[in-house]
């Protein structure tokens, strides 16, 4: 299977690209959606490099390949996001996530900083509302696109997404005595079941591991996992064959649907294959490139584009990137300690009080608005980004980390003085013990006190 993820030249940015022996320099990485062939080498194992996504493929990102928490950052759709990329958070990156009409938690980023404004799609179905998305809308020029090709094809019609669910419809209707096995990959198309339930009124039979998956985007409840229960089955893609089919029939009659936008085709009777696509048609990329106008257009998947789309881009000199020195230094740096946006604008700490920080203070990244958090004014005007709105902004919670970090300060202070007091005094052993235990008790419920503040003032 090809992996459909680019690192982008001159920057510390990489979008679906998870092998990081090849690119040991980047420092950002960027998941578009969950769909295998865009996290190819991305595993369990991955530390020490953040990865920003929407909220659902952050879940989905969990709860399927078990990636640590830690390393994942939510970012919601269409607020423009600040990260640092270099040490002193002196070259910024404003990073917008829109929604990219494909499947659940699948987005397109719009990467803003010292190399002008790159779009990348990731794979997605065009929509023309999405050309009114107000960063697209006030981002008037796009220097780079990075555009999902996959039916870049003036060969390949593909309908709008309800027509093609009409066409399911009509061929469920018409075999009203058969069972119906639809063919999907392992995420996607959730919407379609969720109509065809609705419609036929029936339960839709999945597996275990599909219906975990189905639980994380929170359906319509026309899903189950008991055998016979639906007259709608959902399987993967893959085990759908004529064998397969063939004893199914010798059950119950029985056919086969397999919606998607790839030419294929099969001989058997029993198999219908429907133009439903979550991947954009010719035309269709063809307004979405025509409408922005990039400077230059690159292709996320293999393959080239049709001579006469060089008509579509303006005849504009490609803006050429000069890397700023501190993001040179940033991405020669050895992995492992980069800032979070969290951090970011504190010194460095040494290596134990990051140790010890880390025991109090939470994993990600700590986004605030100015409705939550009315202490952040100065922060706020600090990472005020021109055009934006500033309490749209994320903002640190550096009060909370410093009150922490001074806790912690305590904290070693004390447990020092209790072992410095056991090992070379001995026959004081039992008072300093009782006297420095009170003291870690005092302080530890102080930082309690902290925690529960802050998690109460955050629900109110
Ligand atoms: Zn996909």
């Amino acid at each position: 299977m090809p992996y459909n993820g680019h690192v982008i030249p001159d920057t510390p940015l990489a979008v679906d690209f998870w092998y990081v022996k090849r690119c040991p320099h980047i420092r950002l990485f960027f998941l578009t959606h969950m769909h295998s062939d865009h996290t190819m080498g991305l595993t369990s194992t991955w530390s020490h490099r953040p990865i920003y996504s929407s909220r659902i493929t952050a879940d989905l990102l969990k709860l399927k390949l078990e990636v640590e928490d830690q390393w994942i950052h939510p970012l919601e759709l269409g607020e423009p996001y600040l990260l640092p990329m270099d040490e002193t958070g002196e070259q910024k990156l404003t990073v917008t996530l829109i929604d990219a009409n494909h499947c659940p938690g699948a987005v397109m980023f719009l990467f803003e900083g010292y190399f002008g404004s790159i779009l990348y799609t990731g794979d997605f179905r065009y929509s023309p509302s999405m050309l009114r998305e107000p960063c697209l809308m006030t981002n008037a020029k796009i220097d780079i696109l990075y555009l999902d090709n996959t039916h870049c094809d003036t060969r390949r019609t593909l309908p709008p997404r309800q027509e093609a669910t009409q066409q399911i419809k009509e061929i469920i209707r018409s075999h009203p005595d058969h069972n119906i096995v639809i063919g999907l990959y392992s995420l996607g198309k959730e919407c379609l079941l969720e109509e065809l339930a609705v419609e036929f009124k029936t339960w839709v039979e999945v597996s275990n591991a599909r219906m975990k998956t189905l639980k994380v985007l929170k359906v319509l409840d026309v899903f189950t996992t008991e055998r016979g229960a639906g007259r709608i089955r959902a399987l993967d893609r893959p085990t759908i064959s004529s064998r397969k089919l063939f004893e199914w029939n010798e059950e119950q009659p029985t056919l086969a649907i397999l919606p998607t936008g790839r030419s294929i085709h099969s001989n058997n009777p029993n198999i219908y294959i429907v133009p439903y696509s979550d991947h954009s048609s010719y035309e269709e990329l063809e307004d979405f490139v025509s409408a922005l106008k990039p400077s230059s257009l690159k292709l996320i998947v293999e393959g080239c584009l049709p001579e006469f789309w060089s008509a579509l881009l303006p005849h504009r000199e490609c803006r050429k990137i000069v890397m700023p020195d501190s993001v040179r230094r940033y991405m020669l740096r050895k992995p492992g300690k980069e800032l979070t946006s969290s951090t970011y604008q504190h010194q460095q700490p040494c290596l134990f009080w990051r140790k010890l920080r880390r025991l109090s203070a939470p994993k990600g990244v700590i986004f605030e608005t100015l409705v939550q958090e009315s202490t952040n004014d100065e922060a706020c005007k600090a990472e005020s980004v021109e055009g934006f709105p500033q309490g749209s902004l994320p903002l640190l919670n550096n009060t909370r980390q410093d009150t922490f970090f001074k806790l912690d300060f305590k904290l070693f202070f004390a447990i020092c003085c209790k072992n410095t007091l056991e090992n070379v005094y001995r026959p004081l052993a039992p008072l300093s013990v009782l006297l420095i235990n009170l003291r870690l008790k005092c302080i530890l419920t102080q930082k309690q006190k902290v925690i529960r503040l802050y998690s109460l003032h955050k629900h109110e």
